[in-house]
C-alpha cells in the first residue's frame, strides 16, 4: 500500500508537471504546496479507511465488528440498579496478536456513561436532587429513579462485575487459541 502510494504521487506529479512545464522531471518544487497537501491528506484517508476495515480478524465472541469514531465497540449490556449499562471494548490493533489482545482485554474494557433507561434504551439524564442524592430520568418514557450516589460509582461496580466475566471468557478463549 505505501509503494502504490508513493508511485501514485509520484506518477500524478509527473503527470502534472509535463503539462506545467513540459519536462516530467521537472516537478517537485514546481508544485504548489497546498496540491501537495491536498495530495497526501486523499491518499491519508484512504489508507485510513483500508485499514478500518481490517482491523477484525478475531473471533467475534466478544467483539463486535464495526467503525466507531472512538475506536471502542459495544460488545455487551448489564442491567444493575434498574438501569442498563453498555460495556465497550478497544477495537483490535493490528500489530497486537490474538493472545496479546484478549490478556489485555478485562484491563481495557470501558462502561458508557450515562446509563440508558431499562424500559426504551434512551440515555438517561441526572439532576441533582434538592435535599440529597440524584435522580435519574429518562427524557422519553418519564422513567425515574432516586440515587444516593452519582451513577459514576455504579459504573465503577458494573466494570468490576463486567471485568470478571469477560476475565472468564477470555481464559476459554486463550485456552481455545494455544491448542
Ligand atoms: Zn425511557
Amino acid at each position: 500500500m505505501f509503494i502504490l502510494t508513493i508511485t501514485t504521487i509520484f506518477g500524478l506529479s509527473g503527470i502534472y508537471s509535463y503539462f506545467d512545464n513540459g519536462d516530467v522531471f521537472l516537478l517537485s518544487s514546481q508544485v504548489p504546496l497546498v496540491i501537495w497537501t491536498g495530495f497526501f491528506l486523499v491518499i491519508l484517508a484512504i489508507i485510513v479507511y483500508f485499514k478500518a476495515e481490517k482491523t477484525c480478524n478475531y473471533p467475534r465472541a466478544l467483539i463486535g465488528c464495526g467503525i466507531s469514531a472512538n475506536g471502542y465497540d459495544d460488545i455487551s449490556e448489564y442491567q444493575y440498579n434498574d438501569v442498563n449499562w453498555v460495556i465497550q471494548a478497544p477495537r483490535v490493533p493490528r500489530w497486537y496478536s490474538e493472545s496479546e489482545y484478549y490478556r489485555d482485554l478485562p484491563d481495557r474494557i470501558l462502561v458508557k456513561t450515562p446509563p440508558k433507561c431499562s424500559k426504551c434504551k434512551t440515555e438517561l439524564e441526572q439532576k441533582k436532587s434538592l435535599l440529597y442524592g440524584y435522580f435519574l430520568k429518562c427524557p422519553d418514557c418519564g422513567f425515574s429513579k432516586w440515587n444516593s450516589h452519582h451513577y459514576y460509582e455504579d459504573a465503577e461496580r458494573v466494570k468490576k462485575i463486567a471485568k470478571r466475566d469477560i476475565e472468564q471468557e477470555v481464559k476459554t478463549i486463550l485456552e481455545g487459541v494455544n491448542h
